[in-house]
């Protein structure tokens, strides 16, 4: 007899049916003979409309007030799924992140899970109970609700797994797995069977958002194993693990692209220290997420910095950056250019294999795609190029790499 908890993503209990297809594979799951526990999602759309909602009542939504109201998303589900589950003649039985012993810190919002005491979990498992606990939200000590960041049910389910000491934990959402590329993008794609944590990190962190981040993360800090798979058939997913020694035998995992980027320059500023204090800490102050940073060689004491960020971020990033330049001396100057987007090759065979880069840049070279920024990272190259290029960009590294499903 194994513990599983099974985690469904919004789409995969978007709806009654869908509901009811998650009861049913929950309690097929029992009757091999294992003990479930399943952690939802709200319904697909309903988390974005309470907060539309909350907008139409309040120009500022107070936070405490504001998680009272989006953890009735996931307590919804929980009920519905428990009600489908009985309905088939099975026992479930529904727990708030409260009621599972899910303690948070007071950061409403995104508060962080401080410790998590399953003994309802385990009292509903030892009577036979499917025990569903509600994602994405917790209880502070004093007893308020909490809820965790956008995507936060994938974190409910890998930090119950490790505080139940599951044997396994499986991720469902509408894709079969993690692909080496989005199949939307490069037809060749094919699923990868399993990857390390930091392989995951790093194509989440590149575009490829199959799961949220900090989840992963709590996985590696917990040693967590777990599979993404799909929740309307009953292929093999992904597994994502710590690492093996065979895994670098592979040396680029996987492509993954982000559109919509944008790129800052700022031409002869002073070389001199201080100078990138004043422009990120401007950049920082306005809560605008930066990625790469470049800075020239510098000539007669001037030097240029450029960055990138979210497209979305560029108005606010200009705007925070009107100040500082004109602090930063006479002719400096302030470029900006949209339309940009990231093509990333992941792997941590790059440790142990040279010549990534260069395979890089000659395909894009081949496929007459020009660079426009570069940056690396132990287990993964980087590159900015047009937008309107980015799909062939991401086609021709998948196949230099030798990616492309061969069937
Ligand atoms: N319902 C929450 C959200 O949409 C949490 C989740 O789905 O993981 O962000
Ligand atoms: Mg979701």
């Amino acid at each position: 007899m194994a513990l599983i908890v099974q985690k469904y993503g919004g789409t995969s209990v978007g709806n009654p049916e869908r509901i009811r297809n998650v009861a049913r594979r929950v309690l097929e799951t029992q009757r091999e003979g294992n003990q479930v526990v399943v952690v939802v999602s709200a319904m697909s759309g309903v988390t974005d409309n309470l907060i539309k909602l909350s907008k139409e009542v309040s120009r500022e939504p107070n936070e405490r007030e504001m998680d009272v109201l989006l953890a009735t998303g996931e307590q919804t589900t929980i009920a519905l799924t428990a009600m489908a589950i009985n309905d088939m003649g099975g026992k479930g039985a529904s727990l708030t992140g409260a009621q599972a012993g899910i303690s948070t810190d007071g950061v409403h919002t995104k508060a962080r899970i401080a410790n998590i005491t399953p003994d309802a979990v385990h009292k509903l498992l030892d009577d036979g109970h499917v025990v569903i606990i509600a994602g994405f939200q917790g209880q502070t000590a004093d007893g308020n609700i909490t809820t965790l960041g956008r995507g936060g049910s994938d974190l409910t389910a890998i930090a119950m797994a490790a505080a139940i000491k599951a044997d396994l934990c499986q991720i469902f959402t509408d894709v079969d797995g993690v692909y080496t590329c989005d199949p939307r993008v490069v037809k060749t794609a094919t699923k990868i069977p399993e990857l390390s944590y930091d392989e995951m990190l790093e194509m989440a962190s590149s575009g490829s958002k199959v799961m949220q981040s900090r989840s992963v993360e709590f996985a590696k800090k917990f040693g967590v194993r777990f599979e993404v798979r799909n929740s309307m058939n009953n292929n093999p997913g992904t597994i994502v693990k710590e690492e093996t020694p065979g895994m670098e035998s592979v040396v680029v995992r996987g492509v993954s692209l982000e559109r919509n980027q944008a790129k800052v320059t700022i031409d002869d500023v002073p070389d001199r220290p201080g100078v990138s204090a004043a422009i990120f800490g401007a950049i920082a102050k306005a809560n605008i997420m930066i990625d790469m940073i470049v800075q020239n060689v510098s000539f007669d004491g001037l030097t240029d910095i450029s960055f990138t960020l979210s497209g979305a971020d560029l108005p606010k990033a200009e705007a925070a950056l009107k100040e500082v330049i004109s602090t930063l001396g006479e002719g400096v100057e302030l470029r900006v250019q949209s339309g940009i987007a990231k093509c990333s090759v992941v792997g941590i065979g790059m440790r142990s294999h040279s010549g990534v880069a260069a395979k890089m840049f000659k395909a894009l070279a081949d496929a007459s795609i020009n660079i426009i920024m570069i940056s690396t990272s132990e287990i993964k190259v980087a590159v900015i190029v047009e937008e309107s290029e980015i799909e062939a960009a991401s086609r021709a590294v998948h196949t230099a790499f030798g990616l492309d499903a061969t069937a």
